[in-house]
């Protein structure tokens, strides 16, 4: 029971893993590569606030953090769609208005589950420690002191990787025969921006909402932040006629912006030097197999599956893969590599399911919220959630308000639009043929 586990990577899924396994009793130590993020040291321009919903909430209960996490979050209880015009229209999330998702900042979070972790003795945290690579076998990893290029490095029954997308314990497993890995890139990338509290440090737009200036092949997005202000981030192509590519000075940025989101550009006064100085980052999507080796290594969260932000699930479903982790080294204390086999066997389809759902999302936020078959078919799903309790469920709903698996969800909403389809076209066939038999007998 006393087994030790190398944790690397403290951001959001490695310090909640770190909480589940030190509560068990597991001897834990945990490197990351950043210094301490108490200290101020996060990066700008990197998705500083995120949508945290039911699977991530859940597994934040399990180690008592739910309720002081929840106290820093705004709820965001719908979309707000803002035309080019700079007209708005509201969609709620859910015809329930007890649902909602979170705004919550990364850097509150990431605080929380790592001094969660940390009241734990047998957790170890350790910043400014960069794993180079894992030695599979024995297993160990190889730490490099970020500040002053000491080498060290830390031996352990089992070593994870939680360092997100560009993993170095995965890079290590690469190497293995027959391990599986894929990355594909979207053509867009994406860019945060900032629209601060107005001079009486009030809100600027609606607090309780996501804002979405969907422009069919580019959009903008807004989450709110506790201080009253809100980060945007504008996903757009990298290269094309009008791209982030094509912004040559303040004069292009300028334009670009008056022309696609004036309402936005008024509430945006450091528009240029948040456009300049923030980093343009792109948007991924990792698959892998195995997420293990043996009894000694497995990948947990973005290391493992990394997805692009459309569905607001990432975060949520590197939360779920430690519940899921926790479980499976519950049922099998005594085989670890069973363990590891059966928590992949759990999450893999699920992962793979998320991921083309989170692509498949940018289309519909991006393009479709702004028409108004979009909003009639959100409507009709509310209308069909109301008649048909527990058997119609929308897919949002299930995919951001329940823990049913990304997989099942995915093929259960696949089930429930055929049904709807077909049950409309014939409703459409009959009023049809109704109204031909009418203007006959009418004509005859
Ligand atoms: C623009 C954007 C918006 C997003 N919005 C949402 C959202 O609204 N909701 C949501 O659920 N998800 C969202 N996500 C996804 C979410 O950010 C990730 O899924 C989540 O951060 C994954 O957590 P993680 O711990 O696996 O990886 P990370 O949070 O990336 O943490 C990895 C950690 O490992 C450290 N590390 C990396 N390499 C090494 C190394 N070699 N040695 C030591 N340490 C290392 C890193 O410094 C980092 O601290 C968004 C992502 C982006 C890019």
């Amino acid at each position: 029971m006393a087994s030790k586990f190398t944790l690397i990577g403290s951001g959001l899924a490695g310090g909640l893993l770190a909480a589940f396994l030190g509560r068990r009793g597991y001897e834990v130590e945990l490197f990351e590569r950043r210094s301490d993020p108490r200290e101020g040291n996060l990066v700008g321009g990197r998705s500083i606030n995120l949508a945290l919903s039911t699977r991530g909430i859940h597994a934040l209960q399990q180690v008592g953090l739910a309720e002081q996490i929840l106290q820093h979050a705004i709820p965001m209880r719908g979309r707000m769609i803002h035309d080019r015009s700079g007209g708005v229209h509201f969609s709620p999330y859910d015809r329930d208005p007890k649902k909602w998702i979170n705004s919550i900042g990364r850097g509150a979070l990431n605080t929380v589950v790592i001094e969660a972790a940390q009241r734990h003795r047998n957790v170890q945290v350790k910043f400014n420690q960069r794993c180079s690579q894992v030695d599979l076998e024995t297993p160990v990893a190889k730490l490099v002191h970020t500040q002053t290029n000491e080498t060290s490095t830390s031996r352990a029954d089992a070593i994870v990787g939680v360092d997100g997308a560009f993993s170095a314990v995965r890079r290590s497993m690469q190497r293995l025969d027959r391990f599986e890995y894929s990355q594909s890139y979207l053509p867009h990338g994406y860019k945060e921006l900032t629209i601060p509290p107005g001079p009486d440090g009030s809100w600027q737009m609606e607090k309780n909402a996501l804002h979405i200036w969907p422009r069919k092949s580019f959009m903008m997005i807004a989450l709110p932040n506790p201080d009253a202000s809100f980060t945007c981030t504008l996903f757009w192509e990298f290269e094309g006629p009008r791209s982030f590519a094509t912004m040559q000075n303040d004069d292009d940025v300028r334009r670009f912006f008056d022309e696609e989101f004036p309402d936005a550009v008024a509430l945006m006064p450091s528009l240029l030097e948040d456009y300049w100085h923030n980093p343009t980052g792109s948007l991924v999507t990792i698959r892998c197999a195995p997420w293990s080796y043996e009894d000694k290594v497995a990948l947990v969260g973005d290391a493992a599956h990394a997805v692009v932000p459309f569905y607001g699930q990432g975060m949520n479903a590197a939360f779920e893969d430690c519940v899921v982790f926790d479980e499976c080294l519950a049922e099998f204390p005594n085989d670890r590599k069973k363990a590891f086999a059966e928590y992949f066997e759990r999450r893999k389809a699920n992962a793979d399911a998320l991921a083309d759902l989170a692509v498949h999302n940018f289309i519909e936020m991006r393009d479709k919220t702004a028409s108004r078959a979009f909003r009639a078919k959100k409507k009709l799903d509310h209308v069909l959630e109301g008649w048909l309790p527990e058997i119609y469920l929308p897919l949002y709903a299930m995919v951001t308000f329940t823990r049913i698996p990304y997989a099942e969800a995915q093929q259960r909403a696949r089930k429930q639009d055929t049904l709807i389809y077909t049950f409309l076209f014939a409703l459409v066939s009959f009023v049809l043929a109704v109204l031909i038999f009418f203007i006959k007998s009418i004509a005859s």
